[in-house]
C-alpha cells in the first residue's frame, strides 16, 4: 500500500518565466504576479485585469506545508512554488542589477 505525501522537489527555473504566471495567495483572495492586481479569486484561471494565465501558485502565509495541502485540493492544475524561495531569488536579481552584474 502506498501513502502519498507532499514533498518539495528542487528544480532549476528562470524566475522571469514564473513571475508573470504566478498567483500569490493570501487567506481568502490572491494577487497577480504579472500586474500586481489584488483581490483575485483563488479559483481564477486567468487574471481579470491583465489576462495572464496562471500556471503557478504561492502563498504569503508562513506555514507553507499547510498551504501546499490546501492548494493541492483547490488548485491541482497549478504548480506550487515556495514564496520564500521566490522572494529570495527576486531580491538576488535586484541586487545584481544594482551592482551591474
Ligand atoms: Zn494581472
Amino acid at each position: 500500500m502506498t501513502k502519498n505525501a507532499l514533498i518539495r522537489i528542487w528544480q532549476e527555473v528562470d524566475i522571469k518565466t514564473v513571475e508573470p504566471h504566478l498567483l500569490i495567495a493570501g487567506h481568502t483572495t490572491a494577487d497577480c504576479g504579472n500586474c500586481k492586481e489584488i483581490g483575485i479569486s483563488l479559483d481564477a484561471v486567468t487574471c481579470p485585469k491583465c489576462g495572464t494565465a496562471f500556471k503557478y501558485i504561492s502563498s504569503r502565509i508562513f506555514d507553507s506545508s499547510k498551504e501546499a495541502k490546501r492548494f493541492k485540493v483547490r488548485r491541482p492544475d497549478l504548480t506550487i512554488i515556495d514564496f520564500r524561495d521566490f522572494k529570495e531569488i527576486q531580491a538576488r536579481i535586484k541586487a545584481h542589477g544594482f551592482l551591474g552584474e
